[in-house]
């Protein structure tokens, strides 16, 4: 894997930022007000992949900001994970129409994108949020109840399936596996040594977000 120079990486994220946004590979782009591309930081050690843009994201042109993103939010600041740690996005940047799942042909046109931001972001721990995001990312049908909460060492990474938090805000009794999943996470990356160990005993947020 070549490693960037950060004003390299800078430039060539710009032309990658600018490619998505002039995408039209796929039926999508006819039904998107924006391309959703990611946040948090550009390199990461930690990469979290989720389906593909809802209504708000779509909006604002920003992933997970809507209900299941501020549960994401509040699991990874409960784990003192910042957006110096992590970059997110989804197979798909654009919506697809009434938030169905992103159909193969769609998720193939997108592929090479993300190939593209993997590269950049260079990630050694990769989350992978909810059943569609594991069957485009990893080639499985295999049900996320039963992919969830264990390694996949593939090439040097690190890759960890679990629950979309979409689902546990209409299965809030999940919600204690997908806390001990982002636990184990916070874990790996602390034994690569990319962060230190937590002084205190995260506690899990309750409620419906
Ligand atoms: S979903 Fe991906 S491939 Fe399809 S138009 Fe959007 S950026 Fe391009």
């Amino acid at each position: 894997m070549s490693v960037l120079v950060q004003s390299d990486r800078e430039t060539a994220w710009q032309a990658f930022s600018e490619s998505c946004r002039q995408c039209q590979q796929c039926s999508l782009s006819t039904t998107r007000k924006n391309v959703v591309i990611a946040r948090g930081r550009v390199p990461a050690p930690l990469m979290i992949i989720g389906e593909g843009p809802g209504a708000d994201e779509d909006a604002q042109g920003i992933p997970f900001v809507g209900a299941a993103g501020k549960l994401l939010n509040l699991l990874l600041f409960a784990f003192d994970l910042t957006d110096q740690d992590y970059h997110i996005c989804n197979i798909v940047k654009c919506r697809p129409p009434q938030n169905r799942v992103p159909a193969p042909d769609e998720a193939a046109a997108c592929k090479p994108l993300l190939a593209q931001q993997f590269r950049l972001v260079q990630p050694r721990v990769i989350v992978l949020l909810g059943a569609t995001a594991c069957q485009y990312f990893l080639g499985t049908k295999t049900g996320i109840t039963k992919l969830r909460g264990q390694w996949i060492e593939k090439n040097g990474y690190f890759i960890m399936p679990t629950f979309h938090p979409a689902y546990i805000l209409r299965n809030n009794n999940e919600r204690i596996r997908l806390w001990q999943d982002i636990g184990l996470v916070r874990a790996k990356l602390e034994e690569l040594g990319f962060l230190q160990p937590l002084d205190d005993i995260p506690v899990m947020p309750r409620g419906r977000q």
